[in-house]
């Protein structure tokens, strides 16, 4: 079960709330339902990877770029009489 951050829109409370599906808890300091879940910390976490898996993407599509350049221009030069 996945654990959570949320705040309470009520009362501005954050707390951590393990959660089951799309069940919302209810904030411990007001006993509100009103809650908002934080994705500041995972977003953070994912983000830093799907950054270097970016990154890793990007050299990876520029490196075969340049190789299907080098490919077109032999192409070109081979066809051009
Ligand atoms: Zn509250």
């Amino acid at each position: 079960m996945p654990m959570f951050d949320f705040v309470c829109t009520s009362c501005a409370h954050t707390f951590d709330a393990l959660v089951r599906g799309d069940v919302l808890p209810a904030c411990p300091a007001c006993g509100a339902t009103k809650v908002e879940k934080l994705l500041s910390l995972p977003a953070i976490k994912t983000s830093g990877t799907h950054d270097r898996a970016l990154a890793a993407a990007k050299r990876r599509d520029a490196s075969q770029g340049q190789e299907r350049m080098h490919a077109q221009r032999q192409y070109e030069l081979s066809h051009d009489d």
